[in-house]
């Protein structure tokens, strides 16, 4: 459970957003919100208890009647006016991130706009909810299949996409009718109650969508109350098997996305330096803590020594500083725990070689780690074994593409993967062997755009639908099958038998 904390005076208290207004908490309990770049607590956030959460919950009921019979016309524009106002104010929202996550703002900006291409999606919404017609199925029948939204919908966030990964899940959830509840990480919860603003500024009515912040107590109450009717979770592989478990036990549908381990194979025939510049950008950008950062790198043959030496000779150019200041190109990590969890690997491994220690030369203030590249790490390792999320860069070397993918195919999580090569061959070969939801050729962090849908495989999904895209209009519907007769008055009839197929 968070740290509860007496909030000192000066700092800024963030509280829920339940029917269209803030609310504040009434728990008496509230996490610390964190400045990492100084390391000082900028917010206290409300911890809800579980009538609050029923109080969202409520609100989204009593808005599901109104917003699911809203014309797909109004609900469409209605998009379209949340995807110009979340372009307008993107730096405002960015800037947020950059305050309570630490990732520099031009990354906190990526992270907007990737969002926003799921708003563009949902722009499409009278499409996406096309059903399915067959005319004349019997003679006179016709059958025809219908989407409908399942009711109220919630969903639980991690700290890492503190505007993102909301946007995955409510803006596909408001565009097919649901109603929303929005459990945010309470370590950067502000996004997400000036998402909740803009939203109501754009038009959306009360209830529609509502933010409680909180801990393991909330998460619970929202995973065992009766009215809500599906959760998509993202976060760590613990929580997200328990949130699928408790969920489902509960009789709801789930999406859980848990974390990764992402390896980057390197073959001896790709540009050594072309994969070195992916790899340094794709282990460090946002300080490694993306659930698609290359964590792994699977330098194959004689890849290996002019790969290390690139990626070495590449790191010292790596600006690590406050994401405010615009020279900066790696942030802090989000807290000091999880700051001093990564750097616990570093030397932790008999037989691992740290190349670069990041130890040195991270800024005093603040809860900094700089990029570290630890070289001869092998499965069985801590290094290896566990996800570290944060800006550790570890290489494996094996001798053959056979053994880069049986590394790979033998990992218990299987978020993203990516290969570098030019022999179109092996890639294809690779894209079929691989057991990974997403797949990068030559592209390090392959997040698939907004029209396929995101999702690992194995220890980095429980449930079966991946996230936005046309997996995430699944999941927020449920089919109706209409079949309909009109017949002609002339030729009614008693007949009792079952139904035949004419
Ligand atoms: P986390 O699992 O600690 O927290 C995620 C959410 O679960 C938060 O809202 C938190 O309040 C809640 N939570 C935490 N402990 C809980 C408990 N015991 N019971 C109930 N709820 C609890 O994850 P995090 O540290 O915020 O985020 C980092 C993790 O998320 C990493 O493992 C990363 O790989 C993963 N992640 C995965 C994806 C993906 O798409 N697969 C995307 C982003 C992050």
């Amino acid at each position: 459970m968070t740290d509860v904390v007496d909030a000192p005076a000066a700092v800024k208290p963030i509280n829920h957003w339940i029917s269209g207004r803030r609310t504040t908490g009434t728990s008496g309990r509230t996490g610390p919100v964190f400045n990492p770049a100084t390391g000082e607590q900028s917010g206290a956030v409300d911890l809800a208890t579980t009538d609050e959460v029923d109080a969202a919950v409520q609100a989204a009921k009593q808005a599901f009647p109104a917003w699911r019979a809203t014309s797909l016309a109004k609900r469409a524009e209605l998009f379209f006016a949340i995807r110009e106002l979340f372009h307008e104010r993107r730096e405002e929202i960015a800037k947020f991130l950059t305050a309570e996550h630490g990732k520099v703002l031009s990354d906190a900006m990526g992270e907007v706009t990737r969002g926003l291409e799921v708003i563009e999606f949902c722009c499409g919404l009278p499409h996406l909810l096309k059903g399915g017609m067959t005319e004349q199925a019997s003679t006179g029948v016709d059958v025809y299949s219908i989407r409908q939204p399942l009711g109220v919908v919630a969903g639980i966030t991690p700290f890492n996409f503190p505007a993102m990964v909301p946007m995955w899940m409510w803006a596909p959830a408001l565009a097919c009718g649901n109603t929303f509840v929005l459990k945010p990480s309470e370590k950067d919860p502000s996004a997400s109650v000036f998402t909740a603003e803009l939203l109501k500024q754009a038009g959306l009515p009360d209830g529609v969508f509502n933010v409680v912040h909180g801990d393991k107590v909330a998460v619970d109450a929202l995973l065992e109350h009766p009215d809500v009717s599906a959760i998509s979770f993202v976060g760590s592989t613990p929580i997200a098997k328990y949130v699928y478990e408790t969920a489902t036990a509960h009789g709801k549908r789930c999406q859980a996305l848990g974390g990764a381990k992402n390896h980057m194979i390197v073959l001896p025939d790709a540009d050594i330096e072309m994969a070195a510049d992916a790899a340094v950008s794709a282990a460090y950008g946002s300080a490694g803590e993306r659930c698609m950062a290359v964590s792994m790198l699977v330098a194959v043959g004689d890849a290996a020594d002019p790969l290390v030496e690139a990626i070495k000779q590449r790191i010292p150019n790596v600006k690590v500083g406050d994401g405010m200041d615009s020279s900066s190109e790696m942030g802090p990590l989000i807290t000091r725990e999880h700051r001093d969890k990564v750097a616990s690997y570093i030397g932790a491994d008999d037989g691992a070689t740290v190349v670069v220690d990041g130890r040195d030369g991270a800024p005093d203030d603040g809860f900094f780690l700089a990029p570290t590249l630890i070289d001869d790490i092998k499965p069985g390792m801590k290094a290896y074994d566990d996800e570290i999320f944060g800006p550790v860069l570890g290489v494996t070397r094996v001798d053959t593409y056979e053994e880069a993918v049986g590394l790979i195919n033998d990992n218990p999580y299987g978020n993203g993967t990516a290969i570098f090569t030019r022999d179109g061959g092996v890639a294809r070969q690779f894209q079929f062997d691989v057991q990974a939801g997403m797949v990068g050729i030559n592209v390090p962090i392959p997040v698939p755009v907004a029209y396929y849908s995101f999702g690992g495989w194995k220890a980095s999904l429980f449930g079966d639908r991946h996230i936005y895209g046309p997996e995430g209009i699944d999941f927020y519907t449920r089919s109706k099958v209409v079949t309909s007769r009109w017949p002609d008055p002339a030729t009614s009839q008693v007949d009792l038998g079952f139904p035949q197929t004419r």
